[in-house]
């Protein structure tokens, strides 16, 4: 017979392959990133049974990420998987289950929700919280993934300090990404817009602000060919005027994603946006009763760890009041 893992154990690892384990529990986290990772510490610590089931040992938006520089207790840069890695293990350490497998399915309209694994283990739950953030719809262009970062960012809020009295581009022709462009002037010496497009989706006060901004050089109907670089973004190459061009800069600020919550597994299960992101209250409870969502799934703005990590908390606050009523 397996070995059985005791509830609250084991700690500091997945759950080994060829282990049995308990199959029911108060609490099934879906997505282990810092939304995921904190909703399970915090329902763990109300002394809730807590597994997350998560893909990947240490990948998610954050474990991508080459440094996070705005994260709450870290005034140095923490890179996304060290920093990915602690919150796990302040999970594990409040007795929290990790389970490395994908949900397929998540069954039953009423508590106990029974989750089908991708590798055909079921699980019940009296309740599920979705932390399994977002990704692109559109592809990644050259060297993204590989600078994300490390120059590449999506945020000036929380990157632009990194290029401050330096040069970067700002790519996109959204409203977005012009007021982006607008609030990297405040740090960058030099902002180079790549737009891929012959004009902006922007009114005329803001293109305004844009022309009479000297810190910004706009490029349209340009398209970005490269990033490039060794340990950090050196400069892009571009195609503009029928001709490629490397401008250096030490930060690339995109805009050209849409993206989109990662729900398949959970097929019309909750109400989501026209836009597919899963629709919540203001404490993170789903459409359906006993379902919460957190973090980059509900593909709000702005998107960052301590975001994602904050609605974390409040989602298990919101399990924990919920699991309380019922147990009366
Ligand atoms: C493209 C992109 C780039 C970003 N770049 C930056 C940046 O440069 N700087 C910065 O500070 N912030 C950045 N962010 C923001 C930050 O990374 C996210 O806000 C944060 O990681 C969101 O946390 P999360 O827990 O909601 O989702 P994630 O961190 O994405 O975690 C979701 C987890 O769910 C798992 N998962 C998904 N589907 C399943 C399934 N079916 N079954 C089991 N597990 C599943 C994944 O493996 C993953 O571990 C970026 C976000 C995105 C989308």
């Amino acid at each position: 017979m397996l070995p059985v893992i005791p509830r609250g154990l084991p700690r500091g690892a997945f759950i080994p392959r060829g282990y049995k384990m308990q199959n029911s529990f108060d609490v099934i986290i879906i997505g282990g990133g810092p939304a995921g990772c904190a909703a399970a510490a915090f329902v763990s610590r109300c002394k809730w049974s807590a597994m997350v089931i998560d893909r990947s040992a240490s990948a998610g938006h954050l474990g991508s990420l080459g440094n996070v520089s705005y994260f709450p207790g870290f005034p140095e840069a923490i890179s996304g998987a060290e920093l990915l890695k602690r919150m796990r293990r302040q999970a594990e350490l409040v007795g929290v289950h990790f389970l490395m497998d994908g949900a397929a399915a998540v069954g039953g309209d009423t508590a106990p929700f029974k989750l089908r694994t991708e590798g055909a283990k079921e699980y019940e739950a009296r309740s599920v919280i979705i932390a399994t953030g977002a990704a692109a719809r559109t592809n990644y262009l050259h060297g993204e993934r590989e600078f994300l970062g490390r120059g590449v960012s999506y945020d000036v809020q929380a990157d632009g300090p990194a290029v401050a009295k330096r040069s970067a581009a700002v790519i996109g022709k959204s409203p977005q990404a012009a007021q982006e462009a607008l609030a990297l002037s405040r740090f960058a010496e030099k902002i180079y817009f790549i737009i891929p497009s012959s004009k902006l989706d922007v009114d005329d006060a803001l293109l305004g602000q844009l022309q009479s901004n000297r810190a910004i050089e706009m490029y349209f109907s340009t398209s970005l060919k490269k990033i490039n670089g060794q340990d950090h973004v050196n400069s892009v190459t571009v195609f503009t005027g029928g001709q490629e061009k490397e401008i250096p800069v030490v930060g690339v600020f995109t805009y050209v994603h849409e993206y989109k919550s990662t729900t398949e597994f959970l097929g019309n299960k909750v109400e989501l946006s026209q836009a597919g992101a899963i629709k919540v209250d203001r404490s993170f409870v789903t459409s359906l009763e006993g379902l919460f969502a957190c973090g980059d799934v509900l593909c709000a703005r702005p998107q960052l760890p301590a975001i994602a990590a904050a609605q974390g908390v409040l989602a298990g606050i919101s399990a924990d009041k919920h699991l309380t009523q019922r147990k009366q």
